[in-house]
This record gives structure tokens, sequence and C-alpha cells, in this order.
């Protein structure tokens, strides 16, 4: 076994196998590591980075052309969806309301498009090609970059704000990541790093049923808050605050993970119907706990 990404130990527990039920190729499975000193999760065996890009099916961010065309008649603003964006727009605007935002591994940029542009440069960085060119050719006043946050077409100490919106976990090189955040920013820049928490009560109750899981080999890492902080602080990133962020995605986590867990005891998801009012209030116990299912913690570039 490798050394820890975070801490160097190399001591690892298993905690769980899981299987990837994004794209169910029979007999894959994949073990996810614990760290015994600081907690970091790894999924095994590690991939290289040419491989892992196999696992991301063509189709893994939708269908963006019909995306795009609801954004443009006003139908996407009125979707579920939308909410969720709408819904970072505001945490991020708790802190911060406007300047220059870089949104790593955007996807089709659906949280920038509802960032409002008078307030903010938008600009996010994408590996999906095609994706990449049909927003370009369609949505004006943004700027997406195909690649990574590593392109020399980012100019460093320039960023108000970076956010990751649940992908820092199927980024290789964690370390490298954050450092290159690090100078990114400009000083006292602010980072929204969002993503399941590894140390929370769903994980340890659901084991290899908990929905974060679905998303093996393409999540390498799983982290919570302390091996999180550990890397931030060392990359000169300054942890401000850990957030409960956000409840709608822990809460689909969460029913996906007792709809998983039905179907594989009991061949149907009508179990799930019977415990379905438990998860009204098991996001009270995590609340409590602090242990919750997503994490977003928020820091600032510590100069
Ligand atoms: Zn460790």
């Amino acid at each position: 076994m490798e050394e820890c990404p975070i801490c160097f130990c190399q001591q690892w527990e298993l905690f769980t196998t899981a299987v990837d039920r994004v794209l169910l190729r029979p007999g894959e499975s994949w073990e996810i590591q614990r760290c015994q000193d600081c907690g970091f999760g790894l999924t095994t065996p590690v991939l290289s980075e040419e491989k892992i890009k196999h696992y991301y099916p063509s189709t893994y961010h939708g269908d963006t052309v019909r995306t795009i065309e609801a954004f443009l008649s006003g139908k996407l603003q009125r979707s579920r969806s939308w909410k969720g964006e709408k819904e970072k727009v505001d945490l991020v605007q708790r802190f911060v309301d406007k300047g220059r935002i870089l949104d790593v591994g955007c996807a089709d940029g659906k949280f920038l498009w509802a960032l409002d542009p008078e307030k903010w440069d938008r600009t996010g960085v994408e590996f999906a090609e095609q994706t990449v060119r049909l927003v370009n050719d369609k949505i004006p006043d943004l700027t997406l970059i195909e690649g990574d946050l590593f392109s020399d077409k980012l100019p460093e100490n320039s960023f108000d704000v970076i956010t990751f919106w649940h992908v820092l976990e199927h980024l290789p090189q964690p370390r490298a990541v954050l450092e290159r955040t690090q100078k990114l920013l400009r000083p006292g820049g602010w980072l929204f790093i969002s993503l399941p928490n590894f140390d929370s009560l769903q994980a340890r109750l659901f084991q290899r049923h908990w929905y974060a899981f679905d998303d093996v080999p393409r999540h390498l890492y799983h982290f919570s808050p302390r091996p999180l902080a550990l890397l931030l602080k060392e990359n000169g990133l300054k942890v401000f605050k850990h957030v409960f962020f956000s409840s709608r995605v822990n809460f689909h986590c969460l029913k996906y993970s007792l709809i998983n867990w039905s179907e594989a005891h009991f061949g149907s998801r009508f179990p799930y119907y019977m415990f379905k009012p438990l998860l009204m209030v098991f996001p009270l116990l995590e609340r409590l706990s602090g242990k919750w299912g997503m994490l977003t913690t928020i820091s600032r570039r510590d100069d």
C-alpha cells in the first residue's frame, strides 16, 4: 500500500468495498481504505490518470445542448436543479458579493450562469472539450477553459473566489491542486470546497450502500474536515468555517443511500418507503453530531 497523500502514514484499514453504480461494469469492485492516522480515504486499486479517463462516459454531464436551450428559453430557471445553483450563489454571496470567480470542474457551467454578470467576472475550467465549446458558443459573458486549473490561461493572484463543487474528490494530486489554487487566489481570496464527508453518520451507517460511493472509482479520495483542514493549512489556506451545505444535496444522498440499501437487501424499494419518514429526522442527528453527510469548507488565502 502506498502512503497517505495527506499525512504520509502507511497504516490503512479497509472501510468497505463498493461498486461503480454509474457504469455498472460487471465483476469490478473497489476498496475504500481509511488512513488510521488522519482519517483520509483512498479508493484502491489506484488508477493512473490515463485509466481514470475511461471511467467518465461522454454522457457524464448530461445533454449540454438541451441544458443550454433550457437556459436560453428560461425553462431551466424554473427547474429544481436551478434552485441548487442559486443556493450555491447565495452561500458564496454571504461572504463576498462581487469580483472575479473561478469554478473548477465546472461541467456545463450552470453555477456560473446563475451568477449575476453585472457583479461577477466568470471563468470555469473543464476537461470535457465538447461541453466547453458548446457553452462558449452560446452563453455570452463567461469564459470556459478546456483543461484543468494548471492551465497557463489562468493568471495567478487574480481570483476573488475559487469554487470546487463536488470536484476535489475527483482530482489526482490534491496537494498540487490546492497549492495551485492558493497561487491563483488573490491575497485574502475565498475558497469554497464542497464534497461528501467521509467522517459522516451516513457513511458509517450505510457503508458500501452510501450514495457517495456510487461514484467510485471517479471519487479517488474521500475527505473529511480533519484531513481537508490539514491540506489547506499546508498550502497557505486558512479554514474560515466548515458548513453543513447543502442540506438539499445531503437529503438526496441520504435518500439514494437508503434506496441502495433497500434494493441490496430486499431486492426492492419497498423497505425504503417504510423507512422514508426517518429521513426527515436523520439530518437533525447529523446537525447535532456535527457529522454531516455533505461538507462545505470555506477558507481564505492566508496573506
Ligand atoms: Zn493520513
